[in-house]
């Protein structure tokens, strides 16, 4: 996508995948200066351990754990996470405004993480659910500085469709729930993070960030019921257009990169 987005700008940039191993990650990141690079992503498994070899990290960066992004400027390297920002800007592209919403996001890796820094910066309050409930009730704990209420639950059953709780009577109205598990992802398809005897809560706009396939069961279903879906390609274009910029410093052609990634059939099913 991002080699689509710099021909369609006539710049004469080019985007390459460099596999590195963990012990040669200081000297990869340190080559990006020697070399000339304007900047990097980083995935798995380096994008914690990458941070010590960075000249600033930014403090998103810091709290979500994780960057995905370098940039490098004036010889020295920036570590960014884009991908909290790619997940409101897609969240938005769709119409949705998280701000004094109530939000359930299932999941507690890396990928809830930026989502719930996300929403509880945007304003909204937050519900984790997770597999493992003791890594959800650290992600809370740790972000308990953040300007939102966040509260763990143990399981969806209690919440669903407005219907009371399962301790008392009163509704839970959820306006957005966000599959941040793997739950879905190719090669286990037919897998979904909600269970099906429960209804999805009326009305909520339901987001998978699972890219692989696009249409998930999850999403299959929230059509079927009506609600409004955000499919996991917005998030995937638009953190890569937020490091677009910050590379470049020029507006990032959101709908080329994303004509790209679907022309890539290995990312969407
Ligand atoms: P991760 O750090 O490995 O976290 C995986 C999460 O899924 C954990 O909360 C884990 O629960 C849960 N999980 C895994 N298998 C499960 C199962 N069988 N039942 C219930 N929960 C299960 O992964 P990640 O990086 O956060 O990625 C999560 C998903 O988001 C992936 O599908 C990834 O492709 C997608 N993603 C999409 C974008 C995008 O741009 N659209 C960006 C990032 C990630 P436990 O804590 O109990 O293990």
């Amino acid at each position: 996508m991002h080699n689509a987005a710099f021909a369609a700008l006539d710049l004469d940039w080019i985007y390459v995948p460099l596999p590195v191993r963990p012990d040669h990650l200081d000297e990869a990141v340190r080559g990006l200066r020697a070399l000339g690079f304007a900047g990097a992503n980083v995935t798995i498994p380096h994008k914690q351990s990458v941070m010590p070899w960075l000249d600033e990290v930014s403090a998103p960066a810091r709290a979500i754990g994780a960057v995905n992004t370098i940039v490098v400027r004036g010889g020295r390297l920036f570590g960014e996470n884009t991908d909290w920002l790619g997940f409101l800007a897609s969240l938005r592209a769709a119409g949705v405004e998280p701000t004094g919403k109530r939000a359930l996001v299932m999941g507690a890796g890396g990928a809830a993480r930026a989502v719930v820094y996300a929403l509880a910066n945007a304003g909204a309050e937050v519900m984790i659910v997770n597999r493992t409930p003791e890594r959800a009730a650290a992600l809370i704990a740790e972000f308990s500085h953040l300007p939102a209420r966040l509260w763990q639950i143990s399981g969806v059953e209690c919440l669903a469709g407005g219907t009371p709780s399962a301790k008392d009577s009163t509704p839970i109205q959820i306006d957005l729930v966000v599959n941040a598990t793997s739950v879905g992802m190719w090669p286990r398809v037919d897998e979904s993070p909600w269970p099906e005897e429960v209804p999805l809560p009326a009305g909520a706009t339901i987001c998978d960030l699972v890219y692989n396939p696009l249409e998930t069961r999850l999403l299959q279903r929230a059509r079927a019921a009506g609600c409004p879906v955000v499919d996991g390609l917005g998030m995937l274009v638009q953190q890569g257009a937020a490091a677009f910029e910050l590379w470049t410093g020029v507006q990032a052609p959101v709908e080329v990169m994303r004509t790209a990634l679907q022309e890539e059939r290995c990312y969407v099913s």
